[in-house]
């Protein structure tokens, strides 16, 4: 047996060994009883061919914080030692670190893999097995245990409880291990997030003093701007399992849907003076998880409580933990895996000192997580076969007639985003869900749309087709319902606690679901569409190449990655335009927002055919070749106005502390992901020192503040020509300040009616006029109508101002609104005319007559004639707000999620993207995070658009002599 290190000795080793190098040069630290841990996590009987983890890591597991090369080496060196590990690389991280899975069983199990997964796919489809051959699989299969740790970063126990777990589990000679081995294969996932828990390791190197420190709210113990929760772009990798935005995220869940684990673990850390908290969830859970794999989340829940109790460990369940949204590692329990959630109460290293006057070390926490991994791999070893049983049953019970999936389909209209249209395919395909194609244009009684308008409509041909009854139905329901359900009772019971606290009970956003947050019209069928469909293939378009005899050369503007081309080219020195109204050149029809390259731009380019055609290549895009720059037809000219030519954008995104790192981070991302070109990030404090005329396109990411020298310098930048751009609390920011035109709804309630009556304009340009003749009258008439004539009493400022404040305690956390899109503005290049908002708690931007209010909150419909005479009758109809309802509309804004009806009233007709000219340059502000979580697609357009399109179509262009 190994002979234990004293816990004296490891308060020794903690002090001296982590100390900064010239230790002597500094006072030894006083010695502090309270930081001793004196049980031992491994304390059987190990295999000695295996080397100790304390010896790989240079001191006592669970002490300290191991780094992701420590766990890497840990895991090499153990492979070749054993022959109960198979190790796989499933992934590199950004910054070019391994993500390893760790599979442990016995040999015997481990060398029949490739059987293991034969026998798991055929128990998944019941349209491929039969009762009988489901029974014996069931008989002969091992369990799947997938344990995952640390997928926040600076969540660190996890990842040294899981090497804790590796070693035990592969060195262990207790038959009782060995005899588990035979049963089951664990996979463990030591460290999701490889990249934000090294940058958590170089801070805790960084802060590291003499002394060890038990305060949590010291720089040790929380890190620093962006914080090691993150990965290398800052996103959360924890909701990104079916947006799977990220090269973690994408390997990991390949692995997970091919290996179909029974159990899934995820490790986590949550505040540092909380206890633990592990499954099962409480309301609102999502409807689409099945009732069985709900029922063995509260059996595995006992087991693990009881071994916590044997340890007098304090615990609870539910609590804050909810499970409505899908987007979590508990993705895996829509396709049949239960899924257990630890927290563990975070501290960095050394502990952290309680209410209680206690300290809960490091190690101790490591242990809780070693234990419950143990607790609930003993668990799964007992009911296996059993959760097979369940799951096969739940497999069936989809697919049969009456499943609740069984007559309903998800249709995607076909459209000219190509780019977006694959990408919604590759996340579905990625979760084993079937996508077909309409092969013909058919008729859809009751088809429901996005605005939740129910009728009869016909589907185009190439539209996508996603029947719901297919073995992953729960999942493929869970990503794409327009609508996700909720009972109640939650609803009363988050209405009741936003009234006494002000809080919230949700911990997610309440909408979600894929063409809504990818901008792509949709619908719903109520029946099962298996007709004149056929399997989609990304293979079937074929590529055009520019000509070299051709005039100009265009990419249809309405792919997303036509942005992309333009900036690429750019990039590489080439003139290109943009055209922003639809033309017909000869054969070639450009939709707005087409980029186009003409020879006579670029008559001393002489590779010129060659770089579209090697961009045309990295865009994946279809080359249109022009021959006649004369416009069918009334179309525009290639010599006129509406094709606009573009200043290459330099590009400054403000970054670092008081920025939130998220948006940051998704910014900086989307601009590598999708177009590719050079940017740099700036630094927040320093901005009224940086020399801003290197760039003409900055971004404000979301803020917490602005100071008043940033906006200064900002300002007078706009007006010597840049294009500013500004996200959520940077806009709010932004909008407060006397220079911007566009204002924060709080500030214009005096002068309500003035922002009605833009609105109203902007309302009116959009309308189609009923009797012409009446324009043409001889006598001046007496009956003009005038916008504010059919408007409702005005409320006073007073009653705004209390309705305001009342509404502001509404406001969503997350849902879809509609966005009401001005189909003439350059910014809304490639993006419909109701475009699905992701609406969550941010400024309300209300537009005056001398900017733009280029996509606004609600889509307007007419009332039926019935109901619009039974209106007529009241004597008055009833003010909403600061703005007035045309008396024959409706006004539509809630699409998906939780949506109280006074906050609908409040962001109804406020903007969500605006426009204003300030001097030679613009302001462009979004209301929200136009990228959030990588997965906004749609608005992740505007934002391209403003980017690449903006320094050439909102400013005045520059003649360089
Ligand atoms: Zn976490």
């Amino acid at each position: 047996m190994r002979k234990p290190i004293s816990a004296a000795v490891c308060a020794g080793l903690l002090a001296l060994s982590i100390g900064v190098s010239h230790a002597s040069l500094l006072m030894k630290p006083t010695y502090n009883a309270d930081l001793d841990y004196q049980s031992q996590m491994l304390s059987g009987n190990y295999n000695k061919s295996l080397t100790h983890p304390d010896e790989i890591l240079g001191f006592p597991i669970g002490q300290r914080v191991a780094t992701p090369a420590q766990i890497n080496q840990s895991i090499q060196t153990w492979q070749t030692q054993t022959d109960r590990l198979h190790v796989l690389e499933y992934a590199r991280s950004h910054e070019g670190r391994p993500l390893h899975a760790v599979f442990i069983s016995s040999p015997a199990n481990l060398a029949k893999m490739d059987d293991i997964l034969a026998k798991l796919n055929a128990l998944s489809d019941p349209r491929k097995t039969s009762d009988a051959q489901a029974s014996v699989i069931i008989d002969e299969l091992p369990a799947i245990a997938w344990m995952a740790y640390s997928i926040h970063g600076n969540e660190t126990s996890g990842s040294d409880a899981a090497l804790t777990s590796i070693y035990h589990y592969a060195a262990s000679d207790d038959p009782k291990v060995k005899a588990m081995l035979e049963d089951m294969i664990i996979v463990i996932d030591p460290i999701m997030n490889p990249d934000g828990r090294d940058r958590f390791a170089k801070s805790l190197e960084q802060y590291r003093g003499t002394a060890p420190n038990v305060d949590d709210q010291s720089l040790l113990h929380r890190g620093d701007w962006p914080y090691g929760r993150t990965n290398h772009y800052f996103f959360d990798l924890n909701r990104d399992f079916f947006y799977l935005t990220q090269p973690e995220t994408k390997g990991r869940v390949s692995l997970i849907n091919k290996w179909r684990p029974q159990l899934m673990i995820d490790g986590h850390e949550m505040g540092p003076q909380d206890t633990y908290l592990m499954g099962p969830p409480r309301q609102p859970l999502n409807f689409n998880i099945a009732s069985s794999v709900q029922k063995w989340a509260k059996t595995f829940s006992v087991d693990q409580g009881a071994a916590f109790d044997e340890k007098g460990w304090r615990y609870y369940t539910g609590e804050w933990f909810e499970n409505w949204y899908p987007g979590y590692s508990n993705y895996a329990e829509y396709r049949g895996s239960m899924h257990i959630l630890y927290e563990q109460s975070r501290m960095a290293e050394d502990g952290v000192r309680r209410p209680e006057g206690t300290i809960q070390t490091y190690k101790e926490s490591v242990h809780h997580q070693f234990v419950s991994t143990m607790a609930n791999l003993e668990s799964l070893q007992k009911y296996s076969k059993d959760m097979y049983k369940d799951y096969w049953r739940d497999r069936k019970s989809v697919l049969e007639k009456d499943s609740p999936y069984a007559n309903k389909t998800y249709v995607v209209l076909a459209n000219n985003n190509h780019t977006r249209m694959n990408t919604l395919v590759e996340k579905l395909q990625a979760q084993d869900i079937e996508v077909y194609v309409a092969d013909e244009k058919f008729k859809a009684k009751d088809a429901t749309d996005h605005l939740g308008k129910t009728q009869t409509t016909t589907v185009p041909k190439g539209s996508l087709i996603i029947p719901n009854r297919q073995p992953e139905a729960r999942l493929l329901s869970a990503i794409m319902e327009f609508d996700a359900q909720i009972l109640p009772e939650t609803v009363q019971e988050e209405r009741q606690k936003l009234l006494r606290e002000g809080q919230s009970i949700m911990y997610d956003t309440s909408a979600w679901n894929l063409t809504m947050m990818y901008g792509l019209e949709a619908l719903t069928l109520p029946t099962n569409v298996t007709d004149d469909i056929s399997l989609y293939s990304a293979s079937d378009k074929t590529q055009v190449d520019a000509s070299s005899d051709s005039i100009a050369w265009a990419v249809n503007g309405d792919d997303d990655a036509s942005v992309a081309f333009a900036a690429r080219l750019m990039e590489r020195g080439v003139q290109v335009r943009v055209i922003d109204k639809a033309t017909q050149l000869g054969d070639e029809t450009l939709v707005r927002g087409s980029v186009i390259v003409t020879i006579t731009d670029n008559v001393n380019n002489a590779n010129l055919v060659a770089l579209i055609n090697e961009t045309a290549v990295e865009t994946s895009l279809s080359i249109q070749n022009i021959k006649t720059g004369y416009g069918t037809g009334d179309t525009p000219e290639w010599g006129g106005d509406h094709f606009k030519l573009l200043t290459q954008p330099q590009i400054g995104i403000i970054s670092q502390a008081g920025t939130s790192s998220n948006d940051v981070g998704v910014t900086w991302w989307s601009l590598d992901t999708h177009l590719g070109i050079r940017h740099s990030q700036l630094d927040s404090s320093a901005i009224a020192r940086t020399d801003l005329r290197r760039y003409n396109v900055l971004i404000m990411p979301s803020a917490w503040s602005v100071s008043d020298a940033t906006a200064d310098a900002v300002k007078s930048w706009v007006e010597q020509g840049g294009t500013l751009i500004t996200h959520e609390n940077s806009t709010q920011a932004i909008a407060s300040k006397d220079f911007s035109k566009v204002k924060l709804v709080d500030d214009i309630l005096e002068d309500a009616e003035k922002y009605d009556i833009a609105l109203q304009r902007r309302l009116l340009a959009r309308e189609p006029l009923e009797e012409v003749n009446d324009y043409f009258a001889m006598t001046v008439q007496e009956d003009v109508a005038y916008p504010w004539d059919d408007a409702p009493k005005r409320l006073s400022k007073e009653e705004l101002e209390k309705r305001n404040t009342w509404q502001k305690l509404f406001m969503p956390a997350g849902a879809m609104v509609s966005g009401n899109v001005d189909t003439q503005h350059w910014l809304t290049f490639g993006t419909p005319e109701t475009l699905p908002l992701l609406y969550g708690r941010q400024p309300v931007l209300v537009v005056p007559e001398n900017a733009e209010a280029v996509v606004t909150v609600g889509v307007y419909s007419d009332k039926e004639k019935a109901k619009r005479s039974k209106d007529d009758d009241k004597d008055e109809t009833k003010g909403i707000g600061w703005y007035s309802l045309p008396q024959d509309k409706k006004l539509h804004v809630r699409m998906s999620g939780l949506l109280w009806p006074e906050a609908a009233q409040r962001i109804a007709n406020s903007a969500y993207l605006t426009r204003e000219s300030m001097g030679n340059g613009q302001i462009i502000m979004f209301s929200g995070e136009p990228v959030f979580r990588g997965a906004t697609l749609g608005t992740n357009r505007l934002l391209l658009n403003a980017i690449v399109f903006g320094p050439g179509m909102g400013t005045r262009s520059n003649i360089k002599l």
